[in-house]
């Protein structure tokens, strides 16, 4: 869903400039050293030094019961859920820390859309947390790319932003320019899981030059159908990768459970 909205990306302050993106950064810089820590979903003192209080931490929707594989919630995790069994999606492991929903879903539209620093600083904090810990078993995060184009309208990379503190606490590199996005595609928004894959077909090429590392974590901020990872994914095995899994913030289930 990176590429997904574009009818918002308008209202989104980021798209104003650099200057003007650069003014925001330095206001949430100071705002960040005089005043205290306040929720950002209740406005009670946040704790650990972060824009959240504890019992809103506690309700967020965790995504800890789900398919091994791909990621959609289940009442019991399992290995593979009954649609993986069916049809093996091509990445080979999902983790997604939340189910999509209040309150991450405001809180990133708040960072994509309306170019809420605070609210996108609690989300990568968050995405750490849970998966710092599973750094042993890939060798590189690599964000979903934007194509340049939307890259410039918006101003910075959803996934990227996400991966940087992920980095920072895992010590893993990040890979930000082997896997390009060649053409701008029609937004997902709408589209079923056909539709979707129809329209990324080609969008991704490996450019790196050499092949890429052997085993992956793929970032992203939410996951669907899975159309756009799997696409990475084939991408990337394609040109020599191993062992592909997709790290996202969050999980929309599919449309029964919703
Ligand atoms: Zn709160
Ligand atoms: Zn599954």
């Amino acid at each position: 869903m990176s590429t997904s909205e574009p009818d918002k990306i308008a209202e989104n302050p980021a798209t104003a400039g650099p200057w003007r993106r650069r003014v925001r950064h330095w206001l949430d810089s100071f705002a960040r050293v005089v005043l205290p820590p306040r929720c950002l979903l209740c406005t009670r003192p946040g704790t650990g030094g972060r824009d959240l209080c504890l019992a809103c931490h506690q309700d967020l929707p965790f995504n800890r019961s789900a398919c091994a594989r791909c990621g959609i919630p289940l009442p019991t995790p399992a290995k593979a859920c009954g649609a993986c069994l069916k049809r093996l999606p091509p990445f080979d492991v999902t983790h997604a820390v939340f189910r999509y929903g209040a309150p991450v879903d405001s809180l990133l539209m708040r960072h994509k859309f309306h170019g809420d620093l605070a609210a996108g600083r609690v989300l990568g904090e968050l995405f750490a947390d849970e998966l710092s810990t599973l750094s042993g078993s890939v060798d590189t995060l690599l964000p979903v790319p934007l194509h340049p184009k939307r890259l410039g309208e918006r101003g910075y990379n959803q996934s990227l932003e996400l991966a940087r503190p992920l980095a920072r606490r895992s010590g893993l590199p990040l890979l930000v320019d082997g896997l390009r996005r060649q053409n701008a595609t029609t937004p997902q928004t709408g589209l079923d899981r056909k539709a979707r894959q129809q329209n990324l077909r080609g969008a991704f090429a490996w450019k790196g030059g050499r092949p890429p590392p052997g085993r992956i974590a793929l970032i992203d901020d939410t996951m669907t159908t899975g159309s756009t990872v799997a696409e990475c994914t084939r991408m990337l095995k394609r040109a020599g990768a191993e062992h592909v899994e997709v790290w996202v913030l969050a999980r929309v289930p599919p449309p029964g459970q919703r």
